[in-house]
């Protein structure tokens, strides 16, 4: 059987990730992201309202013009995680592919509600749930499955799809940590990845996120995240003025993490901004996370103002608001109450928790640094990097080569630079670049059989 891949987009950068693989006459689509960076450098561009090829043009979402030279049709598109750089382009793209959206549930949910907000497409593609654990048949030859494993990533819900062929499994690796201990959901499947790299047909091709491949050791548990922010949480317990705390919106077990110790200090907590109302609001929905009953979630600016109003008068000693602007985007709330935009007042000596890293890109570095900046001003109190990575490192990756055994390697979710250190990883174990380590941009075809 003929083994084909198309490495459409995030091979030049971190975002808009869109792989296809051919299998015989049948492909699948792993991902379909947004590159958040190329639209959020414009200062008022709406995505909803602009044509694919304009957002093409722009490096937004995945040139997917090269999957024409592909001889087979679309059977499935598979988001593997609800973050925008994977699931962001498929209310702009999906509709030109007549296949069904084979995703977990949660992930299903926010592509949903992504394809809701769209105003230029009609998307109407067929949504199909599979858990991790489940396989299904891809198209008609009986020889081709798709298996969903679990992983754990900074996003519940998260699999790595794994193609079976009569060729062998491709595996598409992106994105995950090794985490034995999640705060929510099951831990990664190592067991199955090691089965899958012991099975008779072996694994033809991993495609893997290089992201942390630059980084020693090994990425630490989301329970260390935790401990971590209860010590600091601990710290600041008999505190009797204002503590703010904000993470990634779409990290639930995090804001978990953060409405459990508020209770634990007496405080209330209450979710502030559009997006933390919306990922927190469909992980209870879909009972993924049990919030207290009274948790408060708000995300029009008007009920924002009245809660932070309440929050005033009733005491900020009271509360914990948990809000968007961890990166220091410019309309995030935390920022727009660093430029007292919002009835909530600063004091000197209150405390503003990052749950968060930096993501280390100039745009956000230097938003980031303007909000520190204003809250500093305000004579707040900052805590920072109170985080750990959503990718592997270095020992992870050694791991999940030991474990699948990979015959092809191509290396993913980053561009040329970032690729570099997962090639001298992966050539410390036997794999030569240009042989079975196939490094690519985007836009190419890599045939592994013919
Ligand atoms: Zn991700």
């Amino acid at each position: 059987m003929e083994i084909e891949i198309a490495t459409v987009g995030g091979y030049e950068e971190v975002g808009r990730q869109m792989t296809a693989v051919r299998a015989g006459e049948d492909v699948v689509i792993f991902d379909m992201g947004l590159n958040l960076s190329q639209v959020l450098i414009h200062d008022d561009i709406r995505t909803e309202q602009m044509h694919s090829l304009d957002l093409i043009d722009m490096g937004a979402i995945p040139d997917d013009r090269v999957m024409s030279e592909l001889e087979g049709d679309v059977k499935a598109i598979v988001p593997t995680h609800g973050h925008l750089d994977h699931i962001g382009a498929i209310s702009k793209l999906a509709h030109r592919y007549n296949a069904p959206i084979v995703a977990t549930p949660f992930t299903i949910e926010l592509v949903k509600q992504g394809i809701e907000s769209e105003s230029k497409f009609s998307v109407d593609n067929d949504f199909v749930k599979m858990e991790a654990g489940e396989t299904m048949s891809i198209g008609t030859s009986g020889q081709v499955d798709l298996e969903f494993v679990n992983v754990t990533h900074s996003i519940i819900d998260a699999i790595n799809p794994v193609l079976h062929t009569p060729e062998g499994a491709i595996v598409y690796g992106l994105d995950k940590r090794m985490d034995h201990t999640p705060v929510i959901g099951d831990p990664i499947d190592m067991d199955r990845f090691r089965e899958i790299g012991r099975s008779d047909n072996g694994v033809l091709a991993y495609i893997e996120d290089c992201t942390n491949a630059g980084k020693k050791g090994r990425t630490p548990s989301e329970s260390v995240a935790k401990e971590h922010l209860r010590d600091v949480m601990q710290s600041i317990e008999d505190y009797d003025g204002g503590i703010v705390a904000t993470t990634f919106s779409s990290h639930i077990a995090r804001v978990k993490s953060l409405v459990e110790f508020a209770e634990d200090m007496g405080r209330q907590p209450v979710l502030l901004g559009r997006s933390m109302e919306k990922y927190s609001g469909t992980a209870e929905r879909l009972e993924f996370v049990d919030f207290p009953e009274d948790l408060g979630m708000y995300g029009h600016r008007k009920s924002v103002d009245r809660t932070f109003k309440r929050i005033m008068k009733e005491g900020k000693e009271n509360y914990l608001p948990i809000v968007t602007g961890h990166q220091g985007e410019p309309r995030a709330m935390l920022t727009r109450m660093g430029r007292g935009e919002t009835p909530y007042e600063l004091d000197e000596g209150d405390k503003v928790i990052f749950s968060a890293r930096v993501i280390p890109e100039p745009t956000n570095e230097g938003q980031r640094y303007q909000s520190e900046r204003l809250l500093k001003m305000q004579g707040a109190r900052i805590y920072d990097d109170i985080h750990v990575s959503g990718h592997l490192r270095e020992e992870g990756h050694f791991e999940m080569l030991e474990a699948l055994q990979p015959q092809n390697i191509i290396p993913a979710h980053q561009d040329l630079k970032g690729f570099a250190p997962y090639v001298d990883l992966c050539e410390s174990q036997g794999y030569e670049l240009g042989r079975d380590l196939h490094v690519t941009r985007n836009g190419n075809l890599i045939q592994l059989v013919e």
